[in-house]
Protein backbone atom coordinates (compact mmCIF):
# COMPACT_ATOMS: atom_id res chain seq x y z
CA UNK A 1 0.00 0.00 0.00
CA UNK A 2 1.39 3.78 -1.12
CA UNK A 3 2.54 5.79 1.69
CA UNK A 4 1.96 9.64 1.97
CA UNK A 5 5.36 11.34 2.98
CA UNK A 6 7.28 12.99 1.69
CA UNK A 7 9.43 10.56 -0.45
CA UNK A 8 6.13 9.46 -2.14
CA UNK A 9 5.47 13.05 -3.10
CA UNK A 10 8.74 13.59 -4.02
CA UNK A 11 8.98 10.32 -6.22
CA UNK A 12 5.94 10.62 -8.04
CA UNK A 13 6.62 13.85 -8.81
CA UNK A 14 9.91 12.97 -10.83
CA UNK A 15 7.92 10.24 -12.45
CA UNK A 16 5.53 12.66 -13.61
CA UNK A 17 8.08 15.14 -15.27
CA UNK A 18 9.66 11.94 -16.58
CA UNK A 19 6.67 10.84 -18.09
CA UNK A 20 5.75 14.60 -19.41
CA UNK A 21 8.81 14.52 -21.18
CA UNK A 22 8.60 11.25 -22.82
CA UNK A 23 5.10 12.21 -23.94
CA UNK A 24 6.12 15.40 -25.15
CA UNK A 25 9.41 14.45 -27.50
CA UNK A 26 7.25 12.08 -28.76
CA UNK A 27 4.22 15.35 -29.37
CA UNK A 28 1.84 14.27 -26.89
CA UNK A 29 0.35 18.17 -26.09
CA UNK A 30 1.01 17.55 -22.16
CA UNK A 31 -0.13 18.57 -18.94
CA UNK A 32 0.72 17.48 -15.30
CA UNK A 33 -1.94 18.03 -12.51
CA UNK A 34 -0.50 17.46 -8.88
CA UNK A 35 -3.62 16.03 -8.02
CA UNK A 36 -6.36 14.52 -8.82
CA UNK A 37 -9.02 17.44 -8.41
CA UNK A 38 -6.07 19.61 -10.65
CA UNK A 39 -6.30 16.94 -12.95
CA UNK A 40 -10.20 17.50 -13.48
CA UNK A 41 -9.99 21.30 -13.66
CA UNK A 42 -7.62 20.62 -16.57
CA UNK A 43 -9.20 18.79 -18.16
CA UNK A 44 -12.39 20.39 -18.17
CA UNK A 45 -10.51 23.13 -19.58
CA UNK A 46 -9.55 20.87 -22.48
CA UNK A 47 -13.05 20.42 -23.50
CA UNK A 48 -14.91 23.58 -25.23
CA UNK A 49 -19.06 23.80 -24.76
CA UNK A 50 -21.28 22.18 -26.66
CA UNK A 51 -18.58 19.03 -27.38
CA UNK A 52 -19.98 15.77 -27.82
CA UNK A 53 -18.08 13.78 -25.56
CA UNK A 54 -17.15 9.62 -25.76
CA UNK A 55 -15.75 7.59 -23.15
CA UNK A 56 -13.19 5.16 -22.83
CA UNK A 57 -13.94 2.60 -19.83
CA UNK A 58 -11.37 3.68 -17.51
CA UNK A 59 -11.58 4.02 -13.15
CA UNK A 60 -9.23 7.02 -13.70
CA UNK A 61 -11.57 8.68 -15.05
CA UNK A 62 -14.41 7.87 -12.69
CA UNK A 63 -12.28 8.81 -9.79
CA UNK A 64 -11.92 12.20 -11.10
CA UNK A 65 -15.33 12.76 -10.23
CA UNK A 66 -16.02 14.20 -13.56
CA UNK A 67 -18.97 12.48 -15.03
CA UNK A 68 -21.49 14.63 -13.20
CA UNK A 69 -19.87 17.52 -14.86
CA UNK A 70 -19.60 16.19 -17.86
CA UNK A 71 -23.57 14.99 -17.82
CA UNK A 72 -24.40 18.84 -17.80
CA UNK A 73 -26.04 20.48 -20.44
CA UNK A 74 -22.72 22.10 -21.14
CA UNK A 75 -22.02 19.20 -23.20
CA UNK A 76 -23.43 16.07 -25.00
CA UNK A 77 -21.76 12.85 -23.53
CA UNK A 78 -22.52 10.20 -24.48
CA UNK A 79 -22.70 8.20 -21.57
CA UNK A 80 -21.38 4.48 -21.65
CA UNK A 81 -22.55 4.41 -18.14
CA UNK A 82 -26.29 5.69 -17.96
CA UNK A 83 -29.44 3.55 -18.45
CA UNK A 84 -29.84 4.42 -21.94
CA UNK A 85 -27.05 2.04 -23.06
CA UNK A 86 -27.46 -0.75 -20.13
CA UNK A 87 -29.01 -3.04 -22.02
CA UNK A 88 -27.20 -5.80 -23.35
CA UNK A 89 -26.28 -7.17 -25.40
CA UNK A 90 -25.49 -3.88 -27.47
CA UNK A 91 -25.10 -1.63 -25.51
CA UNK A 92 -21.64 -0.60 -25.52
CA UNK A 93 -21.63 -1.28 -28.99
CA UNK A 94 -23.63 1.44 -29.85
CA UNK A 95 -22.04 3.67 -27.42
CA UNK A 96 -18.49 2.89 -28.57
CA UNK A 97 -19.78 3.36 -32.17
CA UNK A 98 -21.19 6.63 -31.53
CA UNK A 99 -18.45 7.95 -29.39
CA UNK A 100 -15.86 6.92 -32.60
CA UNK A 101 -17.88 10.60 -34.52
CA UNK A 102 -17.37 12.38 -31.02
CA UNK A 103 -15.50 16.01 -30.75
CA UNK A 104 -13.72 14.85 -27.92
CA UNK A 105 -12.72 10.78 -26.57
CA UNK A 106 -11.70 10.89 -22.81
CA UNK A 107 -9.91 7.66 -21.57
CA UNK A 108 -6.49 6.21 -19.85
CA UNK A 109 -3.91 4.23 -20.95
CA UNK A 110 -2.91 0.76 -19.54
CA UNK A 111 0.56 1.81 -19.52
CA UNK A 112 3.02 4.44 -20.46
CA UNK A 113 6.49 3.53 -21.54
CA UNK A 114 9.70 5.34 -20.68
CA UNK A 115 9.94 6.10 -24.42
CA UNK A 116 6.51 7.55 -24.78
CA UNK A 117 4.75 5.24 -26.18
CA UNK A 118 0.75 3.93 -24.81
CA UNK A 119 0.53 1.11 -24.81
CA UNK A 120 -3.67 -0.65 -24.66
CA UNK A 121 -5.39 -4.09 -24.78
CA UNK A 122 -9.12 -4.09 -25.13
CA UNK A 123 -12.07 -6.55 -24.93
CA UNK A 124 -14.13 -5.24 -27.30
CA UNK A 125 -11.75 -2.82 -29.77
CA UNK A 126 -13.79 0.64 -29.17
CA UNK A 127 -11.70 2.44 -27.10
CA UNK A 128 -8.22 1.16 -28.84
CA UNK A 129 -10.48 2.21 -32.26
CA UNK A 130 -11.25 5.86 -30.75
CA UNK A 131 -7.91 6.67 -29.14
CA UNK A 132 -6.53 6.02 -33.02
CA UNK A 133 -8.77 7.71 -35.40
CA UNK A 134 -12.18 9.23 -35.45
CA UNK A 135 -12.81 11.70 -32.53
CA UNK A 136 -11.35 14.99 -33.21
CA UNK A 137 -9.38 15.35 -29.32
CA UNK A 138 -8.67 12.57 -27.37
CA UNK A 139 -7.01 13.25 -23.97
CA UNK A 140 -5.79 10.56 -21.56
CA UNK A 141 -5.66 11.08 -17.97
CA UNK A 142 -2.66 8.87 -16.88
CA UNK A 143 -1.38 8.23 -13.52
CA UNK A 144 2.39 7.47 -12.70
CA UNK A 145 1.34 3.83 -11.88
CA UNK A 146 0.92 3.60 -15.72
CA UNK A 147 4.81 3.99 -16.17
CA UNK A 148 6.50 0.86 -17.34
CA UNK A 149 9.85 0.11 -19.32
CA UNK A 150 9.20 -0.34 -22.54
CA UNK A 151 6.49 -1.98 -24.59
CA UNK A 152 6.65 -5.22 -23.94
CA UNK A 153 6.12 -4.20 -20.16
CA UNK A 154 3.53 -2.38 -21.19
CA UNK A 155 1.92 -5.23 -22.69
CA UNK A 156 2.57 -7.25 -19.52
CA UNK A 157 0.68 -5.02 -17.69
CA UNK A 158 -2.22 -5.18 -19.69
CA UNK A 159 -2.48 -8.77 -18.82
CA UNK A 160 -1.76 -7.95 -15.06
CA UNK A 161 -4.50 -6.04 -14.90
CA UNK A 162 -6.80 -7.68 -17.19
CA UNK A 163 -8.36 -9.59 -13.92
CA UNK A 164 -8.97 -6.84 -12.14
CA UNK A 165 -10.75 -5.31 -15.13
CA UNK A 166 -12.73 -8.62 -15.89
CA UNK A 167 -13.84 -8.52 -11.99
CA UNK A 168 -15.38 -5.18 -12.71
CA UNK A 169 -17.19 -5.79 -15.57
CA UNK A 170 -18.27 -8.96 -13.61
CA UNK A 171 -17.43 -11.55 -16.01
CA UNK A 172 -17.32 -13.69 -13.35
CA UNK A 173 -16.85 -16.80 -15.68
CA UNK A 174 -13.42 -15.98 -17.13
CA UNK A 175 -10.33 -18.07 -15.15
CA UNK A 176 -8.33 -14.48 -14.44
CA UNK A 177 -11.38 -14.02 -11.90
CA UNK A 178 -11.19 -17.26 -10.16
CA UNK A 179 -7.04 -17.10 -9.80
CA UNK A 180 -6.56 -13.29 -10.13
CA UNK A 181 -3.72 -13.70 -12.43
CA UNK A 182 -3.86 -14.33 -16.49
CA UNK A 183 -4.41 -18.06 -17.64
CA UNK A 184 -4.43 -16.93 -21.21
CA UNK A 185 -7.66 -18.04 -21.62
CA UNK A 186 -9.80 -19.66 -24.63
CA UNK A 187 -13.29 -18.50 -23.79
CA UNK A 188 -15.15 -17.34 -26.50
CA UNK A 189 -18.17 -14.95 -25.83
CA UNK A 190 -22.03 -16.89 -25.85
CA UNK A 191 -25.12 -15.23 -24.54
CA UNK A 192 -24.19 -15.68 -21.24
CA UNK A 193 -20.35 -15.66 -21.38
CA UNK A 194 -18.33 -12.65 -21.80
CA UNK A 195 -15.69 -13.97 -23.29
CA UNK A 196 -11.88 -13.42 -23.00
CA UNK A 197 -10.84 -9.64 -22.09
CA UNK A 198 -7.84 -9.78 -23.86
CA UNK A 199 -8.58 -9.24 -27.83
CA UNK A 200 -7.36 -6.15 -29.33
CA UNK A 201 -3.84 -5.07 -28.38
CA UNK A 202 -2.94 -1.21 -29.68
CA UNK A 203 0.88 0.83 -29.41
CA UNK A 204 0.31 4.10 -30.45
CA UNK A 205 3.65 4.75 -31.25
CA UNK A 206 3.89 8.98 -30.92
CA UNK A 207 1.74 11.92 -31.97
CA UNK A 208 3.28 13.26 -35.19
CA UNK A 209 0.16 12.38 -37.25
CA UNK A 210 -2.88 15.41 -36.29
CA UNK A 211 -0.68 17.73 -34.17
CA UNK A 212 -2.88 18.80 -31.14
CA UNK A 213 -5.06 15.21 -31.32
CA UNK A 214 -3.52 13.21 -28.75
CA UNK A 215 -3.43 15.08 -25.49
CA UNK A 216 -2.21 13.64 -22.15
CA UNK A 217 -2.63 14.95 -18.86
CA UNK A 218 -0.06 13.01 -16.37
CA UNK A 219 -1.28 12.90 -12.98
CA UNK A 220 1.59 12.90 -10.16
CA UNK A 221 -0.10 10.63 -7.97
CA UNK A 222 -1.42 6.76 -8.46
CA UNK A 223 -4.68 6.69 -10.05
CA UNK A 224 -6.94 3.87 -11.43
CA UNK A 225 -5.48 0.40 -12.28
S1 LIG B 1 -6.40 -13.68 -21.45
FE1 LIG B 1 -8.23 -14.47 -20.40
S2 LIG B 1 -7.42 -15.21 -18.42
FE2 LIG B 1 -5.89 -13.83 -19.28
S3 LIG B 1 -6.33 -11.85 -18.32
FE3 LIG B 1 -7.32 -11.94 -20.36
S4 LIG B 1 -9.40 -12.63 -19.93
FE4 LIG B 1 -8.18 -13.12 -18.13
Amino acid sequence: MREFNEYYEWHVAKKAEYMAEALQKKHFIVEIAKTKEEAKKILLSMIPEGSSIGLGGSQTVIHLDVLDELRTDKYNLIDRYSSKYSQPPDYHFTAMRESLMADVFITSSNAVTQNGELVNMDCSGGRVAAMTYGPKKVIFVVGVNKLVKDIEAGIQRCYEIAPANAYKEGHYTLPCVETGVCNDCDAIQTETIAGRMCNYLSVILDAYKFPGRLNVIVVADEIGF
